[in-house]
């Protein structure tokens, strides 16, 4: 066994506190060994670690925005070598064979993909542990390769917030001459902003208060509206080609967004709340609207998100913290108080 230590959730109302020993199984013929070096924050650690979409499995240690750098190979691995800069996201494994995973769409798994944390490696009865951590042991297929000018600290968010946006934008063909809205702009909104704009796309940033319009004019949005007064929103009637939705409060009025789609065109759920939309079906049937949604991407398409955003600079904004942090730092998540991100450090932990 490796011996592994992390940051650890006990039960659902423990918090989280630093220096959990644990073991990580050693490496088999096709894993990769990772020093990790830095671990994001997103915002459904904090869901899982509360159990708010249901009970969760404890011990946990979460987090699946994960940098690092390869320690060990097992002998048949060929992607990788020791001193590559690589990364792992929210899944370390698929079924493989299913046709979803035949067909590079392995997120969407038919047997359940192997998620990072808080559920069970492939053998049904070993804790998966993630990413708060200083090592893990991953399959070769499910680890990516950073490009050599992405930082490795500013690197880790792409692995679930910039895949998480890549994937709905490339799908719903954000580009040249598309009207885009990025609806929040939190840690998954401001990496929609960057990417939809790299695509060539016009976007606009719709957030809830003017607070954050100096930064999103910086981060190069087109136009930036105060969601917070709705007459804001009535010149964009009928005027947006593809709108994604990051925000994960179920008490967002979806309405007053659909109306500003165009015929045809769809709004994007990627953030998940913790309690069900109400949806009355009238602005989708009257201009044949779609409501959509989308979650993370595949290996495929992380690998190439990873280097699109290596050609255009791409990089999240940052506050990186030590563990001894991360209980403040998801105070402050939930309060929306970080710019946009933070990541931890686990060379301090
Ligand atoms: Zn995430
Ligand atoms: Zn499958």
């Amino acid at each position: 066994m490796i011996n592994a230590k992390g940051i650890v959730a006990k039960s659902s109302n423990s918090g989280l506190s630093p220096s959990y020993y644990f073991d990580r199984r050693d490496p088999r013929e096709n894993d990769v060994v990772i020093d990790i070096k830095y671990c994001g924050i997103c915002h459904s650690d904090i869901h899982q670690v509360r159990s708010e979409w249901g009970p969760s499995l404890y011990p946990m240690v979460p987090g699946h925005e994960i940098s690092g750098v390869v320690r060990e190979v097992g002998q048949k691995v060929s992607k990788f070598k020791v001193g590559d800069r690589v990364g792992v996201g929210c899944f370390v494994d698929s079924c493989r064979v299913c046709v979803n995973c035949q067909n590079h769409d392995d997120n969407y798994c038919l047997n359940g993909m192997t998620q990072t944390y808080n559920g069970y490696e492939k053998d049904g009865k070993t804790i998966a542990q993630g990413g708060y951590s200083d090592v893990i042991v991953v399959d070769e297929n499910y680890v990516l390769k950073i490009p050599g000018n992405i930082p490795l600290d500013r690197g880790a968010p792409l692995l679930c917030a910039g895949i998480t946006l890549y994937s709905p934008l490339k799908h719903w063909q954000a580009g040249p001459l598309k009207k885009v809205a990025i609806l929040g702009f939190g840690g998954l909104g401001h990496m929609g902003l960057k990417i939809a704009k790299a695509m060539g796309a016009q976007v606009t940033v719709l957030s809830h208060s003017d607070k954050k319009r100096a930064d999103a004019q910086k981060m190069g949005a087109d136009d930036f509206v105060a969601t917070n007064d709705p007459k804001n929103l009535q010149k964009y009637a009928g005027y947006f080609d593809l709108i994604i939705n990051t925000v994960s409060s179920a008490d967002i009025d979806l309405h007053l967004y659909f109306g500003l789609l165009k015929l045809d065109a769809t709004l994007v759920a990627i953030g998940a709340p913790d309690k069900p939309f109400t949806i009355n079906p009238f602005p989708l049937i009257m201009m044949r609207r779609n409501f959509a949604g989308s979650v993370i991407g595949s290996i495929k398409e992380t690998q190439e998100m990873l280097d699109f955003c290596g050609k255009h600079n791409i990089t999240p904004e940052i506050e990186v913290i030590d563990p001894s942090y991360v209980n403040q730092a998801y105070e402050r998540v939930l309060k929306s108080d970080v710019r946009y991100r933070f990541v931890i450090d686990m060379s301090k932990l």
